[in-house]
């Protein structure tokens, strides 16, 4: 455990040592890749975001760690669900999760979609389009609906950008359609983007949300109860950023000042920041090579890649802290990382440069940590012959 992924950083910022050796343990003898998920961590993770949201209540993003034991987990502790899909709404169903706690927050969405949530007791849903309201009016008549802002997701690592959401301007339209279309009009909803690091996002985003409440109630008589403050609160990776205790004091008193004892019901939607410390990928270095005589600077493949769980090193936007393991050189050697696949674009990290100890060989393992969410479904089908990324979970 010599390196430092040229961050200065040792293991020790994002896991205590007997954590890691848990780890190692846990996967001697299973063959790599693979994901090794902590419930233990989920359920930490989960109760520090409930004390710094208190007034606020959660509903997991599924799709940032989609696993039965972890939905499971999460449900006995009193976890909401926010889905996107049939599919996503059955798998917690299944899991004993009553339709009341589940929120359907795709705003794209079939209108056979909206009558199947419909019919499996779902009564609350997002919405960003006229013609979605027509659907959902036909489909889920008397449902709550809450309506999203669009937020470009300036300064976070992976940015929702314009895909969802709508201008205030058309979202206090969509307001007064919902309204007459038998639907309660509920609340509001943005999402700043995901590991967004700049916390006066919400603070913009929120004060948008009072001037849709203020002027539909004051113009339209429309009084909206809920806001849907989104997921985007942080987890640990190589760039740095502030604690959750500051998002949480900063979201908090940015609702204060717009909203001071009217405060309505608050929802939060996090994925990442529950999950993405309780994993790690284990991977194995399958070539160290050299792409001239007199280069100065090693590749290195890993058995994971960009299409078996570490997509969201595209654009190289998340870095994941990277150990190698056993007894190594203190002395490190700047790296470009690389998955196994036969695609350019499974090239994990060029310009940000790793560095892995010096006397790095085939057959080491690596373990990329951090990578518990959006890894275990965000993979591709045997593209190349690799299987989609095997996943364990542990105490
Ligand atoms: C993915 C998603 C989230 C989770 O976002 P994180 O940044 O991972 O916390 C929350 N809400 C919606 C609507 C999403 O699509």
């Amino acid at each position: 455990m010599a390196n430092d992924n040229g961050s200065g950083n040792g293991l020790e910022r994002y896991m205590t040592r007997e954590e890691f050796e848990k780890i190692k343990q846990f996967g001697k003898g299973k063959e790599t890749p693979f994901l090794v998920v902590s419930l233990s961590k989920v359920a930490q993770k989960y109760d520090e975001l409930k004390k710094n949201f208190p007034y606020g209540k959660i509903y997991f993003a599924i799709k940032a760690c989609p696993i039965d034991e972890v939905i499971s987990l999460l449900h006995a502790r009193g976890s909401c669900f926010d889905v996107a899909s049939p599919n996503e709404i059955d798998k917690v169903l299944r899991l004993g999760v009553p339709p009341e706690k589940i929120s359907f927050g795709n705003t794209i969405k079939k209108e056979r979609d909206i009558a199947y949530a419909y019919q499996k007791g779902v009564r609350l849903f997002a919405t960003d389009a006229p013609s979605d309201v027509e659907k959902l009016a036909r489909q889920a008549p008397g449902s709550k609906v809450f309506m999203r802002i669009m937020c470009e997701g300036g300064n976070a690592d992976w940015p929702l950008s314009k895909k969802f959401g709508a201008h205030p301007d058309l979202i206090y339209k969509i307001a007064q359609r919902v309204q007459e279309a038998g639907l309660i009009p509920y609340g509001v909803s943005f999402h700043v983007g995901s590991q967004q690091r700049d916390i006066g996002q919400w603070d913009n985003a929120i004060a948008q949300t009072k001037y849709l409440f203020e002027s539909l109630r004051k113009d339209k008589g429309i009084t909206l109860r809920m806001i849907n403050l989104g997921g985007g609160l942080p987890a640990s990776y190589i760039q740095p950023t502030q604690p959750l205790t500051t998002y949480a004091k900063e979201i908090t008193r940015f609702l204060r000042e717009d909203f001071g004892d009217n405060m309505p019901e608050i929802l939060i939607e996090p994925g990442r920041s529950i999950m993405a410390e309780a994993g790690v990928i284990v991977t194995e270095i399958v070539m160290v090579s050299k792409k001239s005589t007199s280069a100065n600077i090693s590749w290195v493949y890993f058995d994971a890649g960009k299409f078996n769980g570490l997509i969201e090193t595209m654009n190289e936007s998340i870095k994941y802290p990277i150990f190698v393991d056993g007894p190594k050189s203190k002395e490190t050697k700047e790296v470009i990382l690389a998955g196994p696949s036969c695609d350019s674009m499974d090239t994990l990290y060029e310009t940000y440069k790793y560095k892995l100890p010096k006397d790095i060989k085939e057959g080491d393992r690596a373990y990329v940590l951090s990578t518990g969410a959006y890894t275990a479904s965000y993979c591709s089908v045997f593209f190349n012959g690799f299987s989609p990324m095997k996943f364990y979970v542990m105490d």
